[in-house]
């Protein structure tokens, strides 16, 4: 199987690109931060708080999570319900950081993306994809920008979608989510030994998806 892993703070356009990238390679896309963002969902909605480590690994039990594509698009079932519509909430951002964090959360969602990982040729897109989820992937790369560049990039796709928000407030959740991500105990953000960095401050989406193209086609060639 073909495995690429893309790893990255908030905001660093990982799944564009990763998308992008799966499309023209003829590999599927998984979306793992949605994946995440669906147990957010999920435990919210069953009325527990996103830090009750207990009460999370209570309705986790109930949890079951359905990964489908339709046309093409990445779907996240859980329990029989498509909770796809509401996972690019803001407030949904923040919910999955913190239940992200519970390790009883991270090994349910990593035994699930290995076992999706070891039956599809895949592009997964992640914070921990490269050092802890599969760290024999064909081909890493850490996408990285500055955190005002995110901030400007997240502020300017919610204002097309007509959220309202500051700018200042975007850079502050980016920046909020980048100390959480990086500083948990079980498999922070962390760019692996073997990956290749890529900083996308300064390039469009069509030159950062030309320039992960080259290195994929590279390293599996
Ligand atoms: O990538 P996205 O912003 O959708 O991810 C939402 C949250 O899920 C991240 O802030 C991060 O805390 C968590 N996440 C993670 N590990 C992954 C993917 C996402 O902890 N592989």
């Amino acid at each position: 199987m073909i495995n690429i892993a893309i790893d990255g703070p908030a905001g660093a356009g990982k799944s564009t690109i990763a998308k992008a990238v799966a499309k023209k390679l003829g590999l599927i896309y998984l979306d793992t931060g949605a994946m995440y963002r669906s147990v957010a969902y999920f435990v919210l909605k069953k009325g527990v708080s996103v830090s009750d480590e207990e009460g999370v690994g209570r309705v986790l039990k109930e949890l079951e999570m359905d990964i489908r594509y339709e046309d093409g698009a990445q779907q996240i079932y859980v329990c029989g319900e498509n909770a796809t519509p509401y996972l690019r909430e803001p407030h949904m951002s923040k919910a999955a950081s913190d239940v992200s964090a519970l390790p009883v959360v991270r090994y349910k969602m990593v035994e699930l993306q290995r076992e999706f990982a070891k039956t599809h040729d895949v592009v997964l897109d992640g914070r921990d994809i490269g050092t802890f989820v599969l760290p024999d992937a064909n081909c890493k790369i850490f996408m990285t920008a500055s955190p005002e560049e995110r901030a400007q990039r997240r502020f300017k796709e919610l204002a097309e979608k007509g959220v309202e928000c500051t700018f200042e407030e975007v850079l502050a959740d980016i920046n909020k989510r980048d100390y959480n991500d990086s500083h948990r105990a079980v498999a922070p953000l962390k760019k692996a030994e073997d990956a290749v960095e890529l900083d996308t401050t300064h390039l469009t989406a069509d030159e950062v998806a030309e320039k992960v193209e080259s290195i994929v086609k590279e390293k599996i060639k």
